[in-house]
């Protein structure tokens, strides 16, 4: 009998793609997959460098710990050990306001305070915006809706100060969002439903407040100890990780896909060398915009969904001083930066104090953050003049006039996937044309999360659905497939 073999091509090796590559492995070692990546690395936005004693870290440096998936993977890869949580300091972050920094009030859930007494102490916000800020308890629940902004749904409940100072510069720092188009059903939908449970956020913490003092209240999980967490070497550690687990054979780097098109029940995978892969499964771990123009010709409609996700671009950028030439006690995480303060950074992490082994110890590590929606065109300027920006804004806001012994800067062209208003929609009707395309397949930061742990779970729902796939298949074949057991290690 002539056996088929099943082949999956993987478009892109960032997190997404290499985490596809990984489990599909795992589950499935005799499947064929080819893993295509266009740049000469794996990785994607990850990429940590090390040099004189520092871990530099480009794009991401860190998770969420409260997402299981990246936690996971790191411990199938067995990378415990090399597993460490962010500082976990009283006052982790500032706010750049009005010429200072002010501590961030302590308990803030985001954007609505948990604890009444720091939030009347806190010098950031005004007497009359924590007055607006209370009175929330006195607005009525909004009828129920689809959607709305960020910017829309705290200014209506909270007041325009706490959207100013503390909403929307937390959002520049997660999303690099503008919080009038961000979505904030695709983004924080419990604020809506706890409105809409409750009649309002503060009333929503008053009664969980309670729920927990109660006496037949149910023992709290444990907190985690971290919020952030990262490796010891940099997050390409986990990118390393996976590297050496995936068959040689399997990857293939600087190769391009120029296009995806169906063929009988498979799909055409063609390089720009011009090469092709005919495979039964084809995911596409690439950005969204990338992913529409390889379909244009598969489905022009799908296409023209997956190119409606803008993307912004960012920068990073670190900065190395001596420690005795910062005086400046770094007593945090770092700080962000209201849009109306119009600065240059939207947001400053002192790494060195965020997490261990970033710096020797007579040194300190600094990185900030330019660009996101409101000022792209600042992201996209030449390394030369994003670490002189840097300088600049350190000089103002921490008062760094040192010369740093490091600097590194980092473009990143095009890279941020914005959960505009209408976004859950948007992504049901791509879910829903996909439907009309068996074998194919997308992953990745467009859609159901943008952190990395929701990359790495995007990646082992999309293998999960192809190992199903392929076990309904009445094909001699289905025997390579390490059945029945759950593709999630999650
Ligand atoms: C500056 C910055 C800071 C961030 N900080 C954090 C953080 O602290 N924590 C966090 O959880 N998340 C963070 N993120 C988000 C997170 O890094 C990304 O969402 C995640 O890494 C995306 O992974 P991915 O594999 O889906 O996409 P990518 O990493 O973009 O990988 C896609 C890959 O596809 C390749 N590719 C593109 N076109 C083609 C083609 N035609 N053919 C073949 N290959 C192609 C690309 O070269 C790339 O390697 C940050 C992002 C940025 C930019």
């Amino acid at each position: 009998m002539n056996q088929h073999t099943n082949k999956v091509a993987i478009i892109g090796g960032g997190i997404t793609g290499l985490s596809i590559a990984f489990y599909l492995q795992q589950h499935a070692p005799h499947l064929d997959v080819t893993l295509i990546e266009s740049s000469s690395c794996f990785g994607g936005k990850i990429a940590s460098t090390h040099e004189q004693g520092f871990v530099i870290e480009g794009g991401p440096d860190s998770f969420l710990a409260q997402k299981k998936s990246a936690l996971e993977l790191c411990h199938t890869l067995g990378l415990d050990d090399q597993l460490i949580g962010s500082n976990t300091a009283k006052h982790p972050t500032y706010v750049w306001c009005n010429s200072k920094l002010h501590p961030m009030p302590e308990g803030m859930m985001l954007m609505a305070p948990t604890m009444v007494l720091p939030f009347l102490r806190s010098s950031l916000i005004s007497w009359p915006g924590k007055i607006r800020m209370g009175l929330e308890l006195f607005i009525p629940r909004s009828a129920p809706r689809q959607d709305e902004s960020l910017a829309g749904f705290v200014r209506r409940r909270l007041g325009s100060e706490l959207l100013d100072k503390i909403a929307a510069p937390l959002m520049a720092g997660i999303y690099a969002a503008d919080p009038e188009t961000l979505s904030l059903h695709s983004t924080f939908p419990m604020f809506p439903q706890m409105e809409q449970k409750y009649g309002g956020l503060l009333r929503s913490m008053i009664r969980q407040k309670f729920a927990r003092k109660s006496p037949t209240a149910p023992a709290q999980p444990a907190k985690p100890r971290s919020t952030f967490i990262t490796l010891r070497g940099g997050l390409q550690q986990l990118v390393d990780a996976l590297f050496a687990q995936l068959k040689p054979a399997s990857l293939l780097l600087d190769h391009r896909v120029t296009s995806v098109t169906p063929e009988g029940q498979q799909h055409r995978v063609t390089l720009a060398d011009k090469r092709t892969l005919l495979v039964d499964h084809v995911v596409l771990a690439t950005p969204a915009y990338v992913s529409a123009s390889l379909l244009q010709t598969t489905d022009s409609t799908l296409a023209a969904h997956l190119r409606n996700i803008r993307y912004v671009s960012t920068a990073t950028v670190s900065l190395a001083f001596k420690r005795a030439d910062i005086h400046h006690p770094l007593d945090g995480l770092g700080f962000v930066v209201p849009f109306s303060e119009n600065r240059g950074i939207t947001a400053c992490t002192w790494t060195s104090q965020k997490f261990p082994g970033r710096a020797p110890s007579d040194s300190v590590l600094i990185r900030v953050f330019i660009g996101g929606a409101r000022a792209e065109h600042l992201a996209e300027q030449d390394e030369a003049t994003l670490i002189e920006l840097a300088q600049h804004e350190l000089r103002v806001t921490m008062g760094i006039d040192a010369q740093p012994i490091l600097a590194r800067a980092y473009r990143w062209h095009k890279s941020t996937p914005q959960y505009n208003v209408g976004h859950r929609e948007r992504v049901a009707e791509i879910d829903r044309i996909l439907q009309l395309h068996p074998g194919l397949h997308l992953a990745g930061a467009a859609y159901h999360g943008a952190g990395i742990p929701d990359c790495i779970q995007s990646g082992v729902n999309v293998a999960q659905s192809i190992l199903e796939s392929l076990r309904s298949q009445p094909t001699a074949s289905n025997t390579s497939l390490n059945a029945p057991q759950p593709v999630c290690v999650l």
